[in-house]
């Protein structure tokens, strides 16, 4: 399915938000749904799409492809879905500029306008939590605050636990809604005295100083792989949380871009 951006909007120092339009058919998956996005390399005029859309089918096309041909492909959350109107908001971190060490997808969000497209293809859901649980944990950092936001806004009204969202800005902050048991905590590496710390360092410290709640837990924990693997190994290590009971997905790797 090809997407085409119909607004962009600088939602704050390191946010772009672009909607996309022409999802005729968009079905909503859950409260963290993500989608993979494909950009045209330089060079190219035409975005060559896998014509098979199953999770493994597209890849195996893709890997066939010429390395030449190939478009960019990175994942990424739908923040907002208007299935009615075939349309999506979508969050993009802007990191570094364009004279540095920015990737591709970012360098497209910080310059879209109405009309460019990208592909749409691949789509999933992170956050499934199938145990009983007494409470809820949620840790990331800014690439997970579109994912975080919507857990939290379907999260029922009773639901008890924590949020800790690591962001480059006190500025980049996005109230969204959660149940009152939930308490989110913002950490704005700006406002610490490490803001030059690597994205989700601060929050995996805070979570390793923090006093949870007692009970069953459901923790996911997504953003800078570090962040992703270090809190799940805390809390399986050091609080001995069951494995069963700790989710984690590295959304993308310090210094390394994306693989395909
Ligand atoms: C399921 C899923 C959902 C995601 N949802 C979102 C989302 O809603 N919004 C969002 O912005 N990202 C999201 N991401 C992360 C996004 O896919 C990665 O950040 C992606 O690598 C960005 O691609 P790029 O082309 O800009 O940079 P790449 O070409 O992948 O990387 C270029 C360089 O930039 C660095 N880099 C990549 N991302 C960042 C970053 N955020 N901050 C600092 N340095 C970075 C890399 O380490 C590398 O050195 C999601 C990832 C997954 C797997």
């Amino acid at each position: 399915m090809m997407a085409e951006v119909v607004r962009s909007v600088r939602l704050s120092p390191s946010y772009v938000r672009l909607t996309f339009a022409g999802l005729d058919g968009l079905e909503r998956r859950g409260a963290d749904h993500w989608c993979r996005l494909f950009f045209t390399r330089e060079g190219q005029d035409v975005l060559a799409l896998p014509s098979r859309t199953s999770e493994i089918g597209w890849y195996l096309q893709y890997l066939a492809t010429p390395k030449s041909r190939r478009p960019w492909v990175r994942a990424y959350t739908i923040r907002n879905a208007r299935p009615e109107a075939g349309e999506v908001d979508i969050d993009f971190v802007i990191h570094g500029d364009r004279d540095g060490n920015i990737g591709p997808a970012s360098r497209f969000a910080l310059d879209a306008t109405p009309g460019d497209r990208v592909g749409f293809l691949d789509q999933g859901v992170g956050f499934t939590p199938h145990h009983p649980h007494d409470w809820t944990l949620l840790i990331g950092d800014e690439t997970a605050l579109p994912a975080i936001a919507g857990i939290c806004s379907a999260l029922l009204d009773s639901a008890q636990g924590v949020a800790i969202i690591d962001i480059p800005k006190a500025s980049d902050r996005q109230p969204f809604p959660a149940p009152p048991g939930i308490e989110v905590s913002w950490i704005a590496r700006d406002q610490s005295p490490h803001s030059d710390a690597r994205p989700g360092s601060l929050a995996l410290q805070a979570l390793m100083s923090a006093k949870l709640p007692e009970g069953v837990v459901h923790a996911h924990a997504i953003g800078e792989s570090a962040l992703a693997t270090g809190a799940r190994r805390h809390l399986v290590q050091d609080r001995e949380f069951s494995k069963r009971h700790v989710d984690f997905a590295g959304y993308w790797r310090h210094g390394r871009p994306a693989t395909s």
